[in-house]
């Protein structure tokens, strides 16, 4: 038996049994909710829909319907022409019909519709006889004519919009409907005459032509820019493909007992429980949102209609109680009766999002576990960060976009260094900045922290600036270089987007959310905590199995990742601790000793900061876990580079300026990357090691003395490819620390484990696992060593992958489940037969991307960890993998 590609409306539901995942997966959602709503004997004109597998075939056969799914089309035409007694392609009766795409999850505006399909110069003149309304038949024609133009023809809409202002213009009339029958007559064949131009034949006459025309239209659709973006944004897969939805016309165009609306069951904005929708009078299709007129309020149709207003608030009750949810609803009132068109779950904002969970849950409709799932983890974020005045933002019109690398807006006068951000803020008229740079570097932190914004030219959502912008909840927009035309010069501090120049200290706005970049100021607003999140945040916590931890470095980061909610540090990077002024000094020193002992003279300076460091870190942690890692990144990174500098070290450490230059000089390494960094550096200066240990349990013994509480401290030994290497490292480890526990007289537990990022520490992870208390999956460094790409680089050629869906989305983002998951999932399960009570998590910005997440929760790690901005999307996305697929629970 050949696959079966269509279904009528009055099929979808038995043919699946009602179960909506299958529906709106095969007749995609607008499919599935007119399949519903026509089970459920709601007035919906009839039609079927061509499945989202006809789409694939669609592909699969070179971009052409094939002959077989184009003769079940007719047949399925045949169909309709009984069911409303009317004849495709007739002359005196003719059969009209939508087709519309509808994908599994709904584009809205992504792909396309056309109306009033079947039309023709003879059947224009049926439709005016029969209707004896000439203005109406006519209204369709040309409507019909420009979509099919833009959507089918790719003709664009501009020569059409342009021809009807012209032609009211002509006629001293401002709207549409003021247009006359003969006015839209000659509107028609100006149309047509474009038509004629611009495609070099004439408009189709033959309605199965059109027909055919139209869903190849809708399914190439499905590959367009637009759409492509737009999936790639939301995560949706190209596989999917989209269904076509043919549908008999409901005629809102057909006089003043007629319009056309969209309404939701609840505000959309704001949550709150009323129906909120517009309408307009003698109208069709998407007039209503494309602001030709302004509509009414959905409440003036109670009086203007009010049986229609009483069945349409109760078909929206009906809907509503049915998907459990809120509902957003499209409808027609052809002279006076109604059909609805679409219903799907509406899309909301974070706050409606949370004010509807709330309110389903305390009207008793759902269960506190399925609120939980109806909140879109990534959502959360616009809760968090300040967001831009939404009107303003209407306002303004962007200058070039970027990447979205961490969200939030910013506002702020450009400054082009680090150095200058400090500087600046200090004076009250530059108290907001906004950091403009090629790329950021580590010793850029604290001109990153006074920032309200980062801008860069280059990298891609895993860069420096990105990183660590997201781990300070700090507004960031990178690689605005990648497709737009960007020239930055340091020396003049001006930097020129697309052709607008900005000098230092010119007005600058970015959104961290969308990637947009604008001239001048644009208001933001605060975000608010409120109620109904911690009530939410509170089911969702309640019902995950996984832990939630963040990355921080310092108190203040680690304070704020507390505040929201963060369980403890899965990630403590030392070395971020290194570069503040007062002891880049010293380590500097360490680093371009010449004998062990002036290495441990410089170590012993550093100790000190590294152990006032850990104090103040385990003072606000109390006894939640904080996982340290040692030194990792390759030492060069901390070199003076400036002429100047390395004068005044050479003279600090007795050395002349041309020793300490062979110094820098023999530290340069060609692959820092996969150089001389993490516990490499540890096996060739274990002293490096001693003195971290010292700091860390020092500290800790310093901080269990004040609170009474003992703390068990996490050593994380980095880049480990080998378990000897692992041993000797923490050999180290070990007597260093077990010398200083006994010293202070106490019984001081601690744990040494390492993280998993290099492919063969995953591969031999059942032997690793022997040395090692816990594994961290450094999903960075993994992911880039698996695909043997940089992360600082792969923004550059990745989006030639994407246009060519060789990749569907950036690994640095989103795990690569098949490839990196293997490796983690390998290495989870060889660890864990050796180890039974070795501790698993994730400490990649993989920890903070709910599918990542998921992924984490399905194959048993015990935490996640995030940067503090992200922990709360964590808990939800950690949460909603739980409630989906609930896993034995350890004892
Ligand atoms: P989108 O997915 O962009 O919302 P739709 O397929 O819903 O596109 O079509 C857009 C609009 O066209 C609908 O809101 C509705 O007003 C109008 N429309 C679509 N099909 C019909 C129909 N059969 N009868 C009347 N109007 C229709
Ligand atoms: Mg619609
Ligand atoms: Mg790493």
């Amino acid at each position: 038996m050949s696959k079966k590609f269509l279904y009528l409306f009055k099929e979808g539901h038995d043919a699946f049994g009602g179960d909506q995942t299958t529906m709106k997966n095969i007749l995609g959602g607008k499919g599935a909710g007119l399949a519903e709503m026509t089970h459920a004997g709601m007035p919906v004109p009839q039609g079927f829909t061509i499945t989202t597998e006809a789409c694939t075939q669609y592909y699969a056969d070179n971009r052409e319907i094939n002959e077989e799914i184009k003769a079940d089309i007719f047949k399925y035409m045949g169909i309709l022409e009984e069911q409303t007694g009317k004849t495709f392609g007739s002359v005196d009766n003719p059969l009209l019909v939508s087709v519309r795409s509808g994908a599994r999850q709904s584009m809205p505006g992504m792909m396309d519709t056309i109306l009033n399909l079947g039309l023709n110069d003879q059947a224009v003149e049926g439709l005016a006889k029969k209707t004896d309304n000439p203005r109406f038949a006519y209204d369709c024609y040309r409507r019909f004519i420009q979509m099919y133009s833009d959507v089918v023809m790719e003709l664009g809409k501009s020569f059409f919009e342009e021809r009807i202002d012209a032609m009211k213009e002509r006629k001293g009339v401002k709207q549409d409907v003021e247009l006359t029958a003969d006015d839209l007559k000659e509107l028609v064949k100006e149309f047509k005459q474009i038509y004629r131009e611009k495609q070099g034949s004439e408009f189709p006459q033959d309605p199965k032509e059109q027909l055919i025309g139209a869903v190849k239209a809708v399914f190439r659709s499905w590959d367009n820019p637009r759409a492509n973006v737009y999936r790639k944004m939301n995560e949706i897969p190209y596989e999917w493909g989209t269904a076509v939805n043919v549908q008999q016309m409901a005629f809102g165009n057909s006089g003043m007992r007629s319009g056309t609306g969209v309404a939701f069951t609840r505000n959309p904005a704001t949550g709150e429980k009323k129906l909120m929708g517009e309408y307009l009078i003698n109208a069709q299709g998407e007039d209503v949102v494309a602001g030709i007129r302004t509509p009414s309020p959905i409440s003036k149709l109670h009086e203007e209609m009010p049986e229609v207003y009483d069945q349409f608030v109760e078909i929206a009750t009906r809907l509503e109680n049915y998907y459990k949810d809120m509902q957003d609803m499209e409808f027609t009132i052809e002279d006076g009766k109604l059909f609805m068109l679409q219903t799907r779950n509406g899309k909301r904002t974070a706050q409606a999002a949370l004010q509807i969970a709330c309110d389903l849950v305390d009207e008793g409709v759902i269960s506190e576990q399925t609120a939980v799932l109806r909140v879109e983890p990534k959502q959360l974020d616009t809760l968090l960060h300040p967001q831009f005045d939404a009107a303003a933002l209407k306002a303004a019109e962007a200058i070039g976009k970027g990447l979205a690398a961490s969200p939030g807006s910013a506002c702020g006068r450009v400054v082009f260094s680090a150095e200058d951000a400090e500087e600046k803020v200090k004076d009250e008229a530059w108290k907001k900045v906004v950091l403009v740079r090629l790329e950021t570097s580590p010793e850029d932190i604290v001109g990153m922290q006074v920032s309200q914004g980062i801008l860069t030219v280059r990298g891609g959502m895993t860069s420096h600036a990105a990183v660590v912008a997201r781990g300070m909840g700090t507004c960031c927009v990178s690689g605005c270089g990648n497709d737009n035309d960007v020239v930055i010069d340091y020396d003049a501090k001006t930097i020129t987007i697309n052709g607008h120049l900005f000098h230092e200290g010119d007005w600058m706005s970015i959104d961290g959310s969308t990637g947009n970049i604008y001239e001048g100021q644009i208001a933001t607003v605060a975000s608010t905590e409120n109620a109904n999140f911690k009530r939410f945040m509170g089911w969702a916590d309640a019902a995950r199995q996984m832990k939630v931890l963040t990355n921080a470095d310092n108190p203040r980061d680690a304070q704020n990742a507390v505040d929201m909610g963060a369980e403890g540090i899965g990630l403590c990077r030392t070395e971020h601790m290194f570069f503040a002024e007062d002891r880049i000094k010293a380590v500097r020193e360490m680093i371009c000793a010449r004998t062990v002992e002036e290495r441990k003279t410089a170590l012993a300076k550093v100790e000190p900061y590294q152990e006032a460091d850990f104090t103040a870190m385990y003072r606000i942690m109390g006894d939640r876990p904080m996982t340290i890692r040692y030194l990792d990144p390759p030492l060069h990174e901390f070199l003076p580079t400036k002429p100047e500098e390395i004068e005044a070290l050479a003279k600090d450490m007795g050395m002349t300026t041309e020793e300490l230059n062979n110094v820098v000089v023999s530290l340069h390494e060609f692959n820092p990357m996969m150089g001389h960094r993490g516990c490499r550096l540890c096996v060739t200066y274990p002293e490096i090691a001693e003195m971290q240990t010292n700091a860390v349990i020092k500290a800790a013994l310093k901080v269990s003395a004040e609170t009474g509480k003992m703390i068990t401290p996490h050593i994380m030994i980095p880049l480990v490819g080998e378990v000897k290497e692992l041993k000797y490292v923490k050999d180290v480890v070990v007597k260093t620390a077990d010398k200083l526990i006994a010293e202070a007289g106490v019984d001081m537990k601690y744990q040494i484990g390492t993280m998993i990022e290099i492919p063969r520490a995953a591969l031999t992870a059942g032997q690793i696992a022997k040395e090692a208390d816990f594994f961290s999956f450094g999903t960075n460094d993994l992911t880039q060593m698996t695909f043997g790409f940089s992360r600082d680089d792969a923004a550059k050629f990745l989006t030639a992958y994407y246009d060519t869906k060789i990749y569907e989305s950036d690994p640095f983002q989103h795990l690569d489940q098949v490839g990196v998951g293997k490796l983690i999932k390998m290495a989870a399960h060889d660890g864990r037969e050796t180890n039974p009570n070795l501790g698993l998590g994730i400490c990649g910005e993989h920890g903070g991307d709910p599918s990542s997440v998921e992924f984490c929760h399905n194959v048993g790690l015990d935490y996640v960890s995030c940067s503090p901005y992200r922990v709360p999307i964590a808990r939800l996305a950690a949460a909603q993998a739980a409630i989906k697929a609930p896993r034995a629970m350890k004892d």
